[in-house]
């Protein structure tokens, strides 16, 4: 019988989980939106997401999802016959890949595979042979969600330079934004994005792309296809419509503010040693889990796991049944498989995704530990013993 009655909880990788405070900033009446609260509220959500980013360049805000600024950063800096260099480690790559080849620039893909990081000695050498520049940009996602591995960025930038080649370097933080340390200027990254439903714990409707002088340069040579992407006016417009290009996402922005509030409390610091500390916590689990049965993590080395979702194989076993049974009988959601189509994988469904970025406490991490440890009970599905044992430790302070 279902003991899921109670709260649900979400572990998929985003829409993560939203704080109450997110949640009730919206249940207002609409504001004015030519005057007042709403306007000097975009303006300290634009001045925090730009610490947060650690950057003192431009920040556009779209009514869109991570998707849309997909499509922004290439309509604003890239032209059709345009090419870029997309060194790959998961299906978010190969998404930003094919967007912008349906707006007709040609993507040149490093496949990196599922399980290992970008090798920044490859894109040097590939630049190096780009005697005439005609790679425009590189484009890196930092996190990719499907596979959970994290990409190391200055070392990318360093190649960049070493092959002293002028591409943009444009960064995909959609799944890593607020949940791991990402520091723009300093690691030399000209163009950044992402959204509001992962990390930055608001409702999705929402997506940023961060840029730098040089991208500003850039765009401003580049001819426009879309009035909605082109990021000038939304920087540097008079009329406050005009950072949307229409209507602003009123109840979004105040639920953003909310969002920005707690997590500038807390301190960003403390909030990505939060978040590294429960990928730790899930990253044991896992392990103790594997020790005597099929599962594994995805990713073997420690340095390049996202902090914000852990993807977890289990040789020649459907996990779907264990997904479902954490749906159904205990209120638990946890992300399906993106990307491992393969005889390999079950056609994915031999693997399975926690998303661990938001809104999360010792007491819900654990809980989802102890769920899916009683789901592989309940289902009879082989598994090494003491994996709670092993999470609690990682919690001990
Ligand atoms: C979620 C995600 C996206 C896409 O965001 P949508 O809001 O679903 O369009 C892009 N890149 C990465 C790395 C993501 O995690």
């Amino acid at each position: 019988m279902s003991l899921s009655s109670g709260r649900d909880l979400f572990m998929t990788p985003g829409p993560s989980v939203m704080p109450d405070a997110v949640l009730n900033a919206m249940h207002r009446a609409a504001p004015n939106i030519y005057e007042g609260e709403l306007i000097e509220t975009t303006d300290s959500i634009i001045a925090d997401l730009k610490t947060i980013a650690g950057t003192t360049g431009q920040a556009a805000i779209y009514v869109s999802n991570g998707h849309g600024v997909w499509e922004a950063t290439i309509s604003n800096v890239l032209q059709p016959g345009d090419k870029v260099l997309v060194p790959a480690t998961g299906r978010f790559a190969h998404g930003w890949a094919n967007v912008a080849s349906q707006m007709g620039v040609s993507p040149e893909i490093i496949e990196f595979g599922r399980e290992t990081p970008i090798d920044a000695d490859q894109i040097e050498s590939r630049l190096r042979e780009d005697k005439l520049h005609e790679i425009k940009a590189v484009l890196v996602t930092h996190t990719d969600t499907s596979t959970s591995v994290r990409n190391d960025i200055l070392p990318i930038r360093h190649a960049i330079d070493a092959a002293n080649h002028p591409a943009l370097l444009m960064v995909d933080c959609v799944a890593s934004f607020g949940c791991e340390r990402f520091e723009m200027d300093n690691w030399g990254v000209d163009i950044a994005i992402t959204a509001s439903q992962k990390g930055l714990m608001t409702p999705p409707g929402m997506a940023y792309v961060f840029f730098n002088d040089k991208a500003a340069k850039i765009a401003q040579a580049t001819p426009k296809m879309s009035p909605y992407w082109d990021w000038e006016l939304r920087v540097s417009g008079t009329f406050f419509y005009q950072k949307f290009f229409g209507t602003a996402p009123t109840h979004l922005l105040f639920a953003q503010r909310a969002a920005l509030d707690i997590m500038l409390a807390e301190g960003m610091e403390t909030v990505w040693h939060r978040h590294h500390t429960f990928a730790k916590t899930i990253w044991a689990a896992v392990e103790a889990w594997g020790e005597n049965g099929p599962f594994r993590l995805n990713i073997q080395d420690p340095a390049f796991r996202s902090n914000a979702v852990t993807t977890v194989q289990a040789q020649d076993t459907n996990c779907v049944p264990l997904r479902d049974w954490c749906t159904q009988q205990a209120g638990l959601t946890l992300g399906l498989a993106l990307g491992f189509e393969g005889d390999e994988y079950g056609n994915g469904n031999n693997v399975f995704r926690i998303g661990h970025m938001g809104h999360l406490n010792p007491p819900m991490v654990l809980g989802a530990l102890a769920t899916i440890d009683a789901g592989l009970k309940a289902l009879g599905i082989p598994h090494g013993g003491g994996a709670l044992q092993a999470a609690t430790k990682t919690i001990v302070l």
